[in-house]
């Protein structure tokens, strides 16, 4: 196992996250989406450009809710990522600048379509999550697939693990004061309102979006 610190140039941006998007929580599941679904289109072009040789399968995000476990999983069967990429693209969010940003347009419509312009995404999860995993196993063949965990400290572990299926899974262990994101009918709603027209199907129990 190693550990490191994702790399924000601010002290601590996930409380700035918080409290900034206060009002608007709920949008952590459609970047999350999004991020699963950009990973499964990503395959398709690397696929017709054959630069990925192996089967596609049935391209799809699925949503799933373990109320006992208190987690909330975002899987797709896309490109993955190696431990390289996750350094690359999860631990060096580089946005100098980011909190004066933020500070600046605190309150102001569109706070939103800020926080996707910084790459903050997937970031997004920890509104809502005291701790999150992304367990991956990238398109390469032979790679090994990993599990990066942090709790937004911003202290992570990334480690070895058995992940079979290509493709990632996002597990966001909910915060007690976000319980609403265990309510089935909460997520449905929110799949319902950002969700839909998606070019692969989002499958949420036995529900297709
Ligand atoms: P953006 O989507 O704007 O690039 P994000 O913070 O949402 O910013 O995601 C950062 C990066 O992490 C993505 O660009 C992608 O490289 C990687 N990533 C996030 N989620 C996934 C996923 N489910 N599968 C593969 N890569 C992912
Ligand atoms: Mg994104």
């Amino acid at each position: 196992m190693k550990k490191g610190q994702i790399n924000v140039q601010t002290e601590n941006i996930f409380p700035i996250i918080k409290k900034f998007l206060y009002s608007d929580h709920e949008i952590f599941l459609r970047e999350l989406v999004s991020n699963a679904v950009d990973a499964t289109q990503k395959l398709r072009v690397l696929s017709s450009s054959g630069e990925f040789k192996g089967e596609l399968g049935d391209l799809k995000v699925e949503v799933i809710l373990d109320k006992d476990a208190r987690t909330l999983t975002i899987r797709d069967n896309g490109v993955g990522m190696t431990a390289d990429e996750i350094d690359k693209y999860i631990n060096q969010i580089a946005f100098s600048g980011a909190e004066e940003f933020v500070q600046q347009y605190k309150g102001k419509e569109g706070a939103e379509q800020i926080i996707g312009h910084f790459g903050l995404g997937f970031y997004s999860a920890f509104m809502v999550a005291e701790r999150v995993q992304i367990q991956t196993l990238s398109r390469h063949e032979g790679s090994q697939s990993v599990q990066w965990e942090s709790n937004g400290n911003p202290e992570f572990t990334i480690e070895e693990i058995e992940k079979k299926d290509r493709g990632t899974d996002i597990v966001l262990y909910i915060a007690e004061d976000s319980l609403e994101f265990l309510e089935e009918s909460r997520i449905r709603g929110i799949l319902d309102k950002y969700c839909k027209f998606l070019p692969i199907p989002v499958v949420f129990g036995k529900e297709t979006i």
